[in-house]
């Protein structure tokens, strides 16, 4: 598709939480119907120049614009129709997806998905480098496609796969540079940073510009884990990010010991909680305890409802009982940053998935009850995973800000979260790209099945 470089986006609605508060208030006279209003929608005409948001101004509801100061330019028509910034993806496992048909979880739980990890990784060692390679490029142009501008994702670290794993992450962020951030996370029991070779395991990581994580569980040693994390991290200037509560055992109190440990050690770089899902099976005094010191910590939550939603509660025979997922509403409104994300994808831990944050946020809405009034929620899969990854300059619509923009046919969010908006336009440095699915059939000579 060939577009001009210079033109207006006319028409369009995008979430007022993007809009500079200056701007609002500047457009606060201007009628807006009673829609918009409940959705916090901001109706505008963008001009997008050389790959950059040049100028925003306001509308007024289906006044095509007569003030557009530049008519020759090209327009393309919106009608109506929400623009987002493009998506960041915070926590994936780009290195376990599209192993379905060689590896499926046929009971469905947390065991299975474990059992099928390791089926797949140590006992049949399938994670060579073309396998890693193609399956991994797979979720990123599948995340591209849907618009997603950066993703972190946590690579498996058992000692025989780890080197063919950063490899291969390393050469991925350089060949998708400019079409996605990439950030890496390792992913290993946090037993193995007081080993031997736990501080070699760090360096590595800081080698690879990654970040330190893994799986915290309720053990007595768990506090002289996180101390030892703390002190590799700080030395090397990392973050850290872990995998936290997965499961619905009230007992499980991780969460709370990583943001009781970051108190304690004073730990500054950013902490990112994923998944905190026992913290929604625990007394309201105990789990209010946990949002305090979460929030004191600046500890980052990252939920992941899809994936939740199908490990949690799952028992032979029988229908779930609960969600899966954490108190996402409490956690903000407490004033932490609550990211939303794609977690698994077609892999053991979650049976289907599609690296898109639309059915993420839409899945999440509907899961957590985000809906009427929205709020800001949008930010969840945009903003805040961004600012939780460092990257101050992806997630904005403003002006001088790069033309990253997912537009939408959908006028409102309940046009939005009812269909798959498989027709969005997507942009990227103000030109439309090319948003076909790669084919299925691409991985099938890496997956023959079991
Ligand atoms: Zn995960």
């Amino acid at each position: 598709m060939t577009e001009p470089s210079h033109y207006w986006i006319v028409n369009t609605r995008i979430p007022d939480c993007f809009i500079d508060s200056a701007m609002r208030e500047q457009a606060r006279d201007i009628p807006i119907a009673s829609t918009l209003q409940r959705d916090r929608l901001f109706p505008c005409h963008l001009e997008i120049n050389h790959g950059q948001i040049a100028a925003i101004i306001p509308n007024a509801i289906d006044s095509i614009s007569s003030q557009i100061p530049t008519e020759s330019l090209p327009i393309i028509d919106a009608k109506q129709g929400m623009i987002i910034p493009c998506f960041v993806d915070l926590h994936t496992h780009l290195d376990k997806g599209h192993i379905w048909e060689r590896n499926p979880n046929l009971d469905g739980t947390f065991q299975g998905a474990l059992n099928g990890i390791y089926r797949d990784c140590t006992e049949q060692r399938n994670w060579n480098y073309d396998d890693l390679y193609r399956r991994m490029e797979f979720g990123l142009k599948c995340s591209y496609a849907h618009g997603t501008r950066a993703i972190r994702t946590h690579l498996d670290c058992p000692p025989h796969q780890f080197e063919t794993t950063f490899q291969v992450f390393r050469e991925l962020r350089d060949q998708w540079k400019d079409k996605i951030t990439l950030q890496a996370v390792s992913l290993v029991p946090l037993s193995h940073f007081v080993t031997d070779q736990g501080e070699q395991f760090a360096d590595a990581i800081a080698d690879l510009g990654g970040h330190m994580g893994g799986i915290a569980h309720m053990l007595p040693e768990l506090d002289d884990y996180l101390e030892r994390m703390m002190t590799l991290a700080k030395e090397r200037n990392l973050g850290l990010d872990f995998h936290t509560d997965e499961t619905d055992n009230p007992e499980s109190r991780t969460l709370h010991r990583v943001a009781e440990a970051a108190l304690k050690y004073d730990f500054k770089s950013q902490i990112v909680c994923g998944h905190c899902c026992s913290l929604a099976v625990q007394d309201e005094v105990t789990a209010n305890e946990t949002i305090a010191l979460v929030k004191q910590a600046n500890v980052g939550i990252v939920s992941l409802p899809m994936c939740n939603l199908y490990l949690q509660d799952r028992i032979e025979a029988r229908t779930p009982r609960w969600r899966g997922v954490t108190l996402v509403r409490e956690l903000e409104a407490a004033g932490v940053n609550v990211a939303l994300s794609s977690d698994n994808c077609r892999d053991p831990f979650y049976g289907f998935g599609d690296h898109d944050l639309l059915e993420v946020f839409s899945m999440g809405t509907k899961i957590s009850h985000l809906d009427t009034p929205y709020g800001n929620w949008i930010e969840s899969v945009t903003s805040r995973p961004a600012s939780l990854m460092g990257l101050s300059n992806i997630g904005k619509i403003a002006i001088s800000a790069t033309a990253d923009l997912v537009l939408f046919k959908a006028r409102s969010y309940s046009e939005l979260l009812s269909r798959h908006q498989g027709d969005r336009t997507v942009f990227r440095n103000g030109m439309a790209i090319a948003t076909t699915l790669p084919d299925y059939a691409e991985l099938d000579d890496l997956l023959p099945q079991e």
